[in-house]
């Protein structure tokens, strides 16, 4: 690595963000002009389709600091985070939505508990306006499930939003997977964490790019990423049913030859064979999200490209798009 200065690296995934981005540069830099130190701002842009890129290439000229990494299409925001903290080189690594959900000046906050010394400062909400009761409970539903399934312990209300210290980032690199549950990979390279409460806004301007489909996608994705159960609990159903329908063969055996023959039986069967019907397939199911994962990992395609880059040392990849 080569020798620097920076010693606060801001990392913000933009996907679509155009409205937000003047609101977002006016109090990030103002906190971090306070802070009075080295820092740099790298912006993801993941593919957005409004005037997203071209606002922060004016940003960039008007002040280098803020560098940009310029991705060839939408990734999503894991992929954008990632990136972002593989660009970063300061000394403590701090990603940020867009949104403004997660107020800039509490930086100051993370900073002073990293210079206690703290490797990684998470912030947890205290209160999540403009959220729906339904969100809220399907998220604090979706921490209680992972807790009990995974043996890592994902802080809960806790975003990306966070301080990082440059050795965490380098074990985050080392992290080889494709399918980036963020917040699970944070919680599994341990270290020495602490938090503090903040509470999040609602969003500035724009809308999110969550729906209810995502969310369960994303909650599928840190289960399969950190547990085996959803694959071990069929051997155990498996043997609950094997030895449930032994004792109801058994009795059955016994109860023919106490009793005779008896015809009708049509609604035990199909009870059967629909039920044990539903299991394998549910079974199959979840094999089939772990074998999706396990194909998705071992083509080895990078995890993300970089159409060009702005304010890196990468300098001829600027020259190229700036020269269209
Ligand atoms: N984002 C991104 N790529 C995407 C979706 C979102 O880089 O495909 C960014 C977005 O610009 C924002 C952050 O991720 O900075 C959080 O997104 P959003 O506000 O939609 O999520 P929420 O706050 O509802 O979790
Ligand atoms: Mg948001």
């Amino acid at each position: 690595m080569p020798p620097n200065d920076v010693e606060l690296s801001v990392v913000v995934p933009c996907y679509n963000e155009e409205p937000n981005l003047d609101y977002l540069f006016e109090r990030l830099t103002a906190v971090l002009a306070r802070l009075n130190l080295e820092y740099e701002i790298i912006c993801v842009n993941d593919g957005s389709v409004d005037n997203t890129l071209k606002r922060l290439i004016e940003y960039h000229h008007r002040n280098p600091t803020i560098k940009i990494v310029n991705f060839s299409r939408n990734f999503g925001k894991e992929i954008a985070l990632s990136a972002g903290i593989d660009y970063t080189i300061g000394a403590a690594v701090v990603p940020i939505d867009a949104d403004l959900q997660d107020p800039p000046e509490l930086i100051e906050q993370l900073l002073a508990k990293w210079r206690e010394g703290y490797d990684v400062v998470y912030a947890v909400r205290r209160s999540r306006k403009g959220e729906t009761w339904f969100k809220r409970l399907t998220a604090g539903a979706f921490y209680r499930v992972i807790s009990a399934m995974t043996n890592i312990t994902i802080p809960q209300d806790t975003g990306d939003f966070r301080l990082l210290d440059r050795q965490v980032v380098e074990a985050l690199k080392q992290l080889p997977e494709r399918r980036r549950f963020m917040k699970g990979l944070f919680a599994w390279v341990g270290y020495q964490q602490s938090a503090i409460e903040y509470d999040r806004d609602p969003r500035y301007q724009g809308n999110t790019k969550w729906n209810y489909w995502k969310l369960w996608n994303f909650a599928l994705e840190g289960i399969t990423s950190f547990s085996f159960a959803p694959l071990k609990i069929w051997s155990y159903v498996g043997l609950v049913i094997s030895l449930v329908s032994f004792v109801y063969a058994s009795f059955l055996v016994i109860r023919t030859l106490i009793f005779g023959i008896d015809v009708p039986g049509y609604a035990s069967i199909m009870v059967a064979v629909l039920f044990l019907g539903g299991v394998q397939m549910l079974s199959l199911g979840f094999i089939g999200e772990y074998l999706g994962r396990v194909y998705d990992e071992v083509k080895q395609r990078p995890l993300y490209l970089v159409r060009d880059c702005y304010g890196f040392d990468r300098q001829d990849n600027e020259k190229k798009s700036e020269s269209r």
